[in-house]
């Protein structure tokens, strides 16, 4: 019998399965890949510091992706870095490469640009090396006395007279595992949270089918320390392409699309363009990473029974930084319990209150990644505006609104095309 069965090793996982062994339970983490710290899904690896997106009533930055919103820190000395936690109180020691990514630049069809912040002079966060920080992770649960069953298919768990069953496939054979409390940590496609019955009354939305290439050899200007978003409404109606530079020192070439056109060809057609076939003159892929999950909204009651859930199995998108933070608190929520104290009911309101998604205001709705200049529809026109907006600084939909009054004489269709989107 375990203290604590941990279904999932991604970041939740991996942090609770080391909070739990480090704190003396005996705890087992189960995964059903086989190399449990290499990423199988596309992910930016950004270890994000500031509020990012641009709310355009308030004309403020507000957090990203409606993910965690408790402030983090990075202290960076000599041979590592430390992640810490401010609110929760805790740290992450982290020694692979790093790298500050400072500008988010927006592109047109032809190569204008609009940035969003001054050059070089907002810092967002880091790039970070995901697969080093789940690999430290993990090694900090092994030392701590994790057992680790890899290949392991998580297929479902119940609550069973104050103890938790979790049912499992290995090599097509069934087995039953049984502990005391369990965190559900399988991400968004978690199968735990499926068979407590848990998705019955979410929101769910069709999947937004995302694909990067992973590359060597592209030669874009800024590319160290930014991120590049392009706009080219004929090839991606609904989603930008975005590129930046991972630490590995390969780039990262992705869009999200909820077209019927498939990502591939996006980024196939985005790599011919005149003003950027430069770029990939000579590039090549390495690899490429997918992630087709469906969207639902966020469980609001976290804790059924002894389970637990954390990270992205009970939220849209709770961010890799959002996610540690659950692993951390749902272990010390377990322990309170265990000690007398009402662990699953704090858990509960720091859930509700650490995420973005759980906001009233916000709750229920994706993530906002909007796309700028919504009825300009035409890569020419979004060239025509960005021309006129060359090296302006700001969001490019605000940009392009604040100078509207040029475009009014040469343009003036798409003057008051532009004028109704404002509304
Ligand atoms: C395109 C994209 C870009 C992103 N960029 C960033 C970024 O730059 N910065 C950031 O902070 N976040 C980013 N995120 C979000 C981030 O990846 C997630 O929020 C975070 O990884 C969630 O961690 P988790 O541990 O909850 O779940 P996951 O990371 O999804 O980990 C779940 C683990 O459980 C395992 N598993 C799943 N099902 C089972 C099962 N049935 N049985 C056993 N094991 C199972 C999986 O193999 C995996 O190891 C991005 C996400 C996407 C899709």
């Amino acid at each position: 019998m375990y203290d604590l069965i941990v279904a999932g090793a991604g970041p939740a996982g991996l942090m609770a399965a080391k909070t739990a062994a480090e704190d003396g339970m005996k705890v087992l983490l189960l995964e059903r890949k086989r190399e449990i710290s290499r990423i199988t899904r596309d992910c930016a690896q950004v270890f994000y510091v500031a509020d990012l997106t641009f709310d355009r009533l308030i004309r403020k930055f507000k957090p990203l992706s409606n993910g965690y919103i408790e402030p983090v820190a990075v202290e960076v000395l000599l041979n590592k870095c430390r992640f810490h936690f401010l609110v929760p109180g805790f740290t992450v020691d982290y020694s692979g490469p790093l790298r500050a990514y400072y500008n988010k630049i927006h592109l047109s069809p032809g190569g204008h640009k609009i940035f969003l912040y001054p050059p070089n002079e907002r810092l967002w966060g880091f790039f970070f090396d995901k697969e080093t920080f789940n690999a430290t992770l993990l090694a900090g649960a092994v030392k701590a006395g994790t057992e680790v069953v890899n290949e392991t298919l998580v297929l479902g768990a119940a609550n069973v007279n104050r103890r938790v069953e979790v049912l499992t496939e290995h090599n097509s054979k069934s087995i039953y595992f049984k502990a005391r409390h369990l965190i559900a940590a399988e991400g968004r496609a978690s199968r735990i949270v499926e068979s407590l019955g848990l998705n019955k009354e979410r929101i769910t939305r069709k999947p937004r089918h995302r694909l990067s290439f992973i590359m060597e050899g592209i030669e874009a200007p800024y590319t160290d320390n930014s991120y590049f978003a392009c706009i080219v409404p004929s090839i991606s109606p609904t989603g930008n392409i975005g590129l930046c530079l991972n630490t590995n020192g390969r780039n990262r070439l992705g869009v999200g699309s909820s077209s019927d056109k498939p990502p591939a060809a996006i980024l196939e057609e985005f790599m011919k363009l005149p003003a950027y076939r430069p770029w990939f003159a000579h590039a090549r892929i390495v690899s490429k990473l997918a992630d087709g999950s469906v969207w639902r909204a966020p469980i609001r009651d976290p804790v059924i029974g002894n389970v637990i859930i954390a990270g992205d199995a009970g939220g849209p998108e709770t961010w890799i930084q959002g996610a540690v933070a659950c692993g951390y608190q749902a272990v010390k929520a377990i322990e309170k319990e265990m000690s007398g104290q009402k662990g699953f009911a704090h858990y509960t309101t720091w859930w509700q209150n650490a995420f973005q998604f759980n906001k009233k205001k916000t709750f229920g709705t994706p993530a906002e990644r909007p796309y700028p200049l919504d009825r300009v529809n035409s890569d020419e026109e979004v060239d025509f505006l960005f021309k006129l907006c060359e090296g302006k600084i700001g969001p490019s939909s605000l940009v392009i609104g604040d100078n509207l009054e040029a475009v009014k004489e040469t343009r003036p269709e798409l003057y008051s095309r532009l004028k109704r989107s404002e509304h």
